[in-house]
């Protein structure tokens, strides 16, 4: 018998529940599954931050922590945490995340927004974007979301580039990386969307002198996470040569209501929704996980502690 320990916010049980015993049976585990297990008769985790769970010293016997996000900067620098850490890689979160970033660079690639507040009775002829294949996009971070993103804004012919950690190479995306490779990536940029995970490399990458690198009307698009960016810097370039943030991630949530971005007229906030994980494809990864570590196979998407992500 596997005991298996779901720790997350309330409403992601309801959410998760189903979908994950249904895998758990697909997969022929056999199992208990709750959320008040005693901790030393824990095999696996299945984790969301905002649980009870932050201290995971009594869990003996836990052979993994199961992420159900793709982010893991709220536990990877948790020192009680010594079972392997998994994240989450889903194909419904890869999907979601492409419509959002293509739909939010299409929205400022045509420049949407000059139609959609201007029903006015004021037919504003004459404004023609140019083709996509005549705008630099730039993705930062090559892994799961960013590529998939990058694949399908080459598809639409978008100059497309992108830059990570170690070298890549992807069919129709101008691949860079290392710390000419940011400059090169980011010099002339139209659009630049960010797809890094949060760690203390990645913190600041905008900043005062990279955000100068963008186009004139530059457009920045952050569904990565709020720590990416110099909030100041942004702000600056904003009032400066920039032509709009669209900002899904926040350093802290909700953004407060004080917080400028909320009332700056370059500045459009969506609410950390720019992908879910979705329970249906996420809890298939969890039960091959499970699965794979009870047949003594290497798990999927292992953490490394030491680069954060
Ligand atoms: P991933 O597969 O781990 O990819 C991360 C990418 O960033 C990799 O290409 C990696 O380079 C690159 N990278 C990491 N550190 C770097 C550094 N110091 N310099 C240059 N490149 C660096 O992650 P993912 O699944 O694509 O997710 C990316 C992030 O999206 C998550 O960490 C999370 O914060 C965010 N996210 C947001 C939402 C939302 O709703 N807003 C939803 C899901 C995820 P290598 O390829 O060389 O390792």
């Amino acid at each position: 018998m596997i005991n298996i320990l779901f720790t997350a916010k309330h409403e992601r049980w309801v959410d998760y529940e189903a979908p994950l015993r249904a895998a758990f049976d697909k997969a022929g585990l056999t199992y208990t599954l709750g959320t008040d297990i005693p901790a030393e008769t824990v095999d696996y985790l299945v984790y969301a931050p905002g649980g009870t769970v932050s201290d995971f010293t009594p869990f003996t016997r836990a052979k993994a922590v199961l992420g159900l996000w793709a982010g893991v900067e709220a536990i990877v620098t948790n020192e009680t945490l010594t079972q392997p850490l998994c994240r989450m890689v889903d194909d419904g979160l890869t999907d979601g995340m492409v419509e959002w970033v293509v739909g939010h660079t299409l929205r400022h690639h045509l420049g949407m927004d000059a139609h959609i507040h201007g029903q006015d009775g004021i037919w504003r002829a004459g404004i023609v974007p140019p083709l996509a294949k005549a705008r630099k996009v730039t993705v930062l971070g090559l892994g799961a979301l960013g590529s998939a993103c990058a694949m399908q804004l080459s598809a639409l012919k978008f100059d497309t580039h992108g830059w990570s950690r170690s070298p890549k190479s992807i069919a129709g995306v101008r691949c860079h990386n290392g710390e000419e490779g940011l400059i090169d990536s980011l010099r002339g940029a139209d659009i630049v969307i960010l797809l890094l995970p949060s760690t203390a490399a990645t913190e600041n990458t905008l900043n005062v002198e990279t955000l100068a690198l963008l186009a004139q009307d530059g457009v920045v698009i952050n569904p990565g996470r709020g720590p990416l960016i110099d909030d100041e810097a942004l702000l600056l370039a904003l009032d400066h040569h920039l032509g709009h943030a669209t900002l899904d991630v926040f350093r802290v949530e909700p953004l407060p209501a004080e917080h400028p971005f909320w009332s700056h007229p370059k500045v459009t906030v969506t609410p950390h929704i720019a992908s879910e994980t979705r329970a249906d494809t996420a809890s298939d990864i969890i039960a091959e996980n499970i699965r794979r570590s009870e047949a003594g196979e290497p798990l999927l998407h292992l953490v490394d502690r030491e680069a954060g992500y």
